[in-house]
């Protein structure tokens, strides 16, 4: 913990922690001194992360990096931290992330771009995002693993530029309670961690079924770890023919194929199939995604959380909520609440929003049949480039930077379990992830097929 807290103060240029909680982090790892001095400690016990800022902790910040949120510390824990901080997990602060979790860059944060600790040349790379700051920390060994969450690909974007494992359990997996909503049918936690072992223990950590919230699954934990025997003889891995996109560079091409390789030296069959909907999916997750946050984002209004902003004489209500949301939100989320709310509206639902949720019916049941022909997991790339320069997407084509999502969302949208583990570099020299789906509720299996990769 000491020698973390020493990296975190010498890493501020990379801007990935953005509350510091080093008083925290020693009282609980003297905790976790004594509890491992008494035998029995689980094995996360004493270990050092980081919690993206858009989980809430309890008497600490917790701003979902919005200026909306300022000054709001939580009367209360959320569900996953509290298990991570059970399991003796020490945690030295909150990470940066895009605002709201709305962004594959992590240039929409209140406090800043985060650096990726990946270099060509002088040239300043996005971590990726929203959980970018997970991402750097992990990288940068600022912790030794960190808290992340996953709407459209959160978690595996940002992991696979920088080279580092994520994964984004089945949707039920972890309880959302007390994390910051995005789109609650999205939505879910997952570790950011240096390798597949240490993905499986901390998503021990981190899962199980929550009373507080109705969407987490009354289902058995197994022992992921246990699982990870590197055995994936006998298994069918499928390789859907739409992820191969017009103009993905020969780099991701090449290193899709070598993982398949790997897999098939390992003892499985590789398999061609069909995911027909796939093109559709960016467009059904930019209306969904957007139609859910605009309605869970209602509640910023100035007067239940953090920021209010300053009134004039003879402002009424409705000013309060207009200044206190013009001034607080940025950009990019007034701009997915005026999407959210022009499909949800009453001339618009059944052209947009209705079919959007058709569509994303479709995309599941692609997957569906591909599980029932006996595939048991499929492999992609977990984005079409590497890690590009910060500022070079520029803010007035939102779209280029949405397309960074597309291999990602279909696996929100079908509520399945998806990991990305560093695969290789491209001719630059910076990280490239593979991509790996699985079977609801087989994260054990999929860490292991993983685990086959690294
Ligand atoms: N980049 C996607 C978005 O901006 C996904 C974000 C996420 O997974 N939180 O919506």
């Amino acid at each position: 913990t000491q020698a973390c807290l020493k990296a975190i103060e010498g890493a501020d240029a990379l801007n990935a922690f953005v509350h510091k909680t080093p008083e925290i982090a020693l009282e609980r790892a003297r905790a976790a001194d004594a509890r491992i001095g008494q035998g029995d400690a689980p094995a996360m016990c004493g270990l050092p992360i980081g919690i993206k800022d858009l989980f809430c902790t309890k008497g600490v910040e917790s701003q979902a990096a919005s200026r909306i949120l300022e000054g709001f510390r939580p009367e209360y824990e959320s569900t996953v931290s509290q298990q991570l901080a059970d399991a003796g997990a020490v945690m030295l602060g909150k990470l940066n992330m895009d605002e709201f979790a709305m962004g594959s860059s992590n240039e929409t944060s209140v406090y800043g771009d985060v650096v990726n600790p990946w270099k060509v040349d002088d040239r300043r790379l996005t971590p990726g995002g929203s959980s970018g700051g997970s991402a750097a920390a992990v990288a940068a060994d600022l912790c030794l693993a960190a808290t992340g969450t996953d709407t459209g690909g959160s978690i595996r974007q940002p992991a696979a530029f920088t080279g580092i494992t994520g994964i984004k359990p089945t949707y039920g997996r972890c309880s959302r309670w007390g994390i910051v909503a995005f789109a609650s049918s999205l939505d879910q936690a997952g570790p950011m961690t240096k390798d597949v072992r240490d993905a499986a223990i901390m998503l021990q950590a981190m899962c199980g079924h929550d009373p507080k919230d109705s969407t987490s699954a009354e289902l058995m934990v197994p022992d992921f770890e246990a699982m990870l025997t590197g055995d994936i003889r006998g298994k069918t891995i499928g390789i859907p023919q739409e992820y191969r996109m017009e103009g993905m560079p020969e780099e991701i091409e090449a290193l899709w194929s070598k993982g398949a390789e790997m897999l098939r030296d390992a003892g499985a069959k590789i398999v061609d199939i069909s995911l027909p909907h796939t093109k559709y999916a960016l467009p059904a997750y930019y209306v969904i995604a957007p139609a859910e946050a605009s309605s869970n984002l209602a509640r910023y209004d100035g007067v239940r959380y953090g920021r209010r902003a300053a009134l004039a004489q003879g402002d009424g209500i409705t000013e309060m909520y207009e200044k206190t949301r013009a001034e607080g939100f940025g950009h990019e989320v007034q701009r997915r609440v005026m999407v959210g709310t022009y499909v949800l509206s009453a001339g618009f639902y059944d052209a947009y929003y209705n079919r959007a949720r058709k569509v994303r019916t479709l995309i599941k049941r692609d997957f569906e049949e591909a599980f029932a022909a006996g595939v048991d997991a499929i492999l992609t790339p977990a984005t079409p480039s590497s890690a590009f320069g910060l500022g070079e997407m520029a803010e007035a084509d939102p779209v280029q930077m949405y397309l960074n999502d597309v291999f990602t969302v279909t696996v929100n949208l079908a509520g399945l379990p998806g990991i990305s583990v560093p695969a290789g570099l491209d001719a630059k020299g910076l990280p490239l992830g593979l991509q790996l789906i699985g079977r609801p509720w087989e994260e054990g299996d999929l860490l292991n097929t993983a685990y086959a990769l690294e």
